[in-house]
């Protein structure tokens, strides 16, 4: 599977998945740092570039309670993804309920956020719904 480095975000300080990661293979195998990263917080949207020094070293495993698959995760991730099954599930940081309810509190916000971007984007579709007069 292509690496998914995990950086802490400038937005919300969290540590979890991307929501978007944009990268060139390097021959390594590995992202090539060279070029630019795009990096988008899966918890709150923020959206960056990133560069190697951010990226957090793996020093603890994820257990997923689905299939059982460890994936490899720094001991400060919130949100960690599967490798096998895609899942995304608490983090290790998330036994500190301090971080714990940080992130359920920028989650909850962030769906608002999307949810309103959804509602103005309708209102702007002129084929959707009654149009005033
Ligand atoms: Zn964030
Ligand atoms: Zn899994």
């Amino acid at each position: 599977m292509r690496p998914r480095p995990y950086v802490r975000c400038p937005g919300c300080d969290l540590v979890g998945p991307a929501e978007r990661l944009d990268y060139e293979l390097g021959d390594t195998g590995d992202v090539d740092w060279a070029q630019q990263v795009t990096w988008q917080c899966a918890e709150c949207g923020y959206l960056d570039t990133i560069t190697a020094d951010q990226v957090l070293a793996v020093d603890a495993a994820h257990t997923c309670v689905d299939c059982a698959t460890q994936t490899p995760c720094p001991a400060s991730a919130a949100r960690v993804e599967c490798e096998r099954c895609g899942l995304i599930g608490l983090g290790p940081a998330t036994a500190d309920p301090e971080i714990a309810g940080q992130l359920r509190a920028i989650e909850a916000l962030h769906d608002m956020e999307l949810r309103v971007q959804q509602a103005l984007r309708a209102s702007r579709d002129p084929s959707g719904g009654p149009r005033p007069a």
